[in-house]
């Protein structure tokens, strides 16, 4: 008897994760192109607020990673 929900590691990952630092959607829009920039030019890691948004917002990771590879950067 097997009742409990089944969670992998990536869904914990999404729900604890979707706490602080918040980054609302339009904040994520507005600063992609700095952000994929600095990803381009000098190697720089993610900012945590938009690395947890992403994990969060899958509109919002598509967006970057399309972005991304428009300009050759890797989102890790
Ligand atoms: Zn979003």
């Amino acid at each position: 008897m097997n009742e409990r929900v089944r969670l992998t590691p990536e869904a914990i990952d999404r729900l604890t994760a979707n706490t602080e630092p918040w980054l609302s959607c339009d904040d994520c829009f507005e600063q992609l192109d700095v952000i994929i920039d600095g990803l381009t030019r000098s190697n720089l890691p993610l900012p945590d607020a938009f690395r947890v948004h992403l994990m969060t917002c899958p509109a919002c990771d598509e967006e970057a990673r399309s972005l991304a590879a428009l300009v050759g950067a890797v989102i890790r």
